[in-house]
């Protein structure tokens, strides 16, 4: 019988293999471990599955941990986010560093009989799988070296042939039963699997095996992981048996899904965190948005904060049906998160964008301040401020091709002519919002225009194009002599030809 875990105190893990960027779908498994952790005053762990040499890399565990700290996840133990060396006292948590003991606790296993040492080819598995198929039969395994003693066996390996190591399934004729915290009872008959590898004959260890050494070495009383996993948990419950050690609690989540219900593929966007970094959502608005896939809020709540979610997480909150990535409500959830952030925290965010794109800005707070009072309504990710500081900034200013129709009112050239003689006769280098309505009903007067045909020519000659920002609003922020200009340039247009 497996026992399933009684822990001391509640310690969680992410165990992530690094081979690339840290994608949604790990980052909600990290989010939901982090989560359980903090709320039961527990320990949340990184661990490193790199095991898969060809695969895994030093610069994707960067790049993971880059993400994770962008995210604010953060772990007790682990590699150290800058270093990458260990911190903790069970480490090494990096599967490659762990080699001794995963052969240890094979050894042990080869000693009890409970695995053997197996010398079967490639081709001669694979002659085996196809007389099976050939009858139509489920393929397990049968291998002639299952019951040879160790020291036979040891003969053999000395004698210089190869041989993994197969954890035995002959004698386990039953159903396994995993109380999963999200999926219920699972029942998993053990002829599911046949004779599996632990170790390779390099001497490597498999995924199934290293990842329950770990767990039980490492005292993890809970795993919450994807449900592509679930699978794995009929071996990994073989060995806790084998080795009488206690089961940690298992969740398995629900996969993310793109809109039309199949795995989320990057034709659809961006899938990993650095690009939703890149494309300007904000690190909490990304936990609240993936913590919703899959997890409810008791109340209902959709804009959570990382300490309202640390706060109320639970495990009977997870449901276990697939969770649909919507990208339309990221997008607003992502604004709802940035419209609360006051005007100093966001120029932060801002401003590394706006020097990215080559838009200009002036140092002064109180200007970059009330820049983004405006702008703020108007953006659901921190790109949305690029087009939008764009329009403050000379160098980007231009008649946009959709001015054409205003251009062609015969009252235009009259008001733009009047807007230009107005500004330079003001004595003001910059104007205020009531200056400007002054000078609006001044153009007003001397054109003789009204309505639209006032304000549209007007705002061709202040932001290139008729509809946009409000002008009293973004007036301000510009100097007089750089209205001038735009005016200028605005005037020679409809004065020359439209082309
Ligand atoms: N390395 C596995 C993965 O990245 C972890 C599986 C587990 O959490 O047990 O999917």
């Amino acid at each position: 019988m497996t026992q399933q875990g009684s822990f001391q105190k509640v310690r969680v893990r992410y165990a992530p293999s690094p081979t690339g960027y840290l994608h949604v779908g790990g980052a909600r498994t990290a989010l939901y471990n982090f989560l359980y952790a903090r709320k039961n005053h527990g320990d949340f762990i990184l661990r490193v599955e790199d095991t898969d040499e060809a695969r895994s890399s030093m610069e994707s565990l960067r790049m993971v941990i880059d993400d994770m700290q962008w995210l604010g996840l953060t772990w007790e133990e682990g590699p150290n986010p800058k270093t990458l060396e260990d911190i903790g006292d069970f480490g090494p948590y990096k599967q490659s560093a762990r080699q001794k003991i995963y052969q240890a606790v094979a050894q042990e296993l080869l000693q009890k009989g409970l695995a053997y040492y197996c010398f079967l080819t490639d081709a001669e598995i694979e002659q085996q799988k196809a007389a099976v198929t050939a009858e139509g039969g489920q393929h397990h395994l049968q291998s002639p070296y299952e019951n040879w003693s160790l020291a036979q066996a040891q003969e053999k390996l000395k004698a210089g042939d190869k041989a993994v190591v197969r954890f035995k399934t002959k004698n386990l004729k039953k159903d396994y039963v995993l109380h999963d915290l999200i999926r219920g009872e699972v029942r998993f008959p053990s002829d599911m699997v046949g004779d599996f590898v632990l170790l390779r004959s390099d001497g490597m260890p498999v995924y199934n095996f290293c990842c329950v050494v770990d767990d039980h070495l490492m005292q993890i009383s809970h795993v919450l992981r994807a449900e592509e996993h679930l699978s794995n948990t009929l071996r990994q419950l073989m060995i806790y048996e084998a080795m009488s050690w206690v089961t940690p609690q298992f969740g398995h989540v629900s996969l993310v899904l793109d809109d039309d219900r199949q795995k989320l593929s990057k034709r659809k966007g961006a899938t990993s965190c650095n690009q939703f970094r890149d494309e300007g959502y904000l690190p909490e608005a990304i936990l609240n948005f993936i913590a919703l896939l899959g997890w409810s809020h008791p109340e209902e709540k959709e804009v959570l904060s990382l300490k309202e979610m640390m706060d109320s997480f639970s495990t009977d909150r997870l449901h276990s049906s697939g969770a649909v990535f919507d990208r339309v409500k990221l997008k607003w959830v992502n604004a709802q998160h940035l419209r609360a952030k006051n005007e100093t925290d966001l120029w932060q965010l801002v401003e590394p964008f706006l020097v990215k794109n080559q838009v200009a800005f002036f140092s002064s707070p109180q200007w970059q301040n009330q820049a983004l009072r405006i702008f703020k309504p108007y953006m659901e990710t921190l790109v949305d401020a690029v087009e939008l500081f764009k329009t403050l900034d000379d160098k980007h200013f231009q008649i946009q091709a959709e001015s054409k129709e205003v251009y062609d009112w015969p009252s235009s050239p009259a008001v733009l002519k009047a807007w230009k003689d107005v500004l330079e006769a003001s004595v003001d280098s910059e104007i205020t919002e009531e200056g400007f309505l002054k000078l609006q009903d001044e153009v007003k007067t001397k054109s003789g225009t009204k309505g639209k045909f006032l304000f549209m020519p007007m705002r061709v000659a202040v932001i290139g194009k008729p509809h946009g920002t409000e002008l009293k609003t973004i007036i301000p922020l510009m100097t007089k002599k750089a209205l001038v200009n735009r005016a200028e340039i605005a005037l020679a247009k409809v004065n020359g030809q439209w082309n």
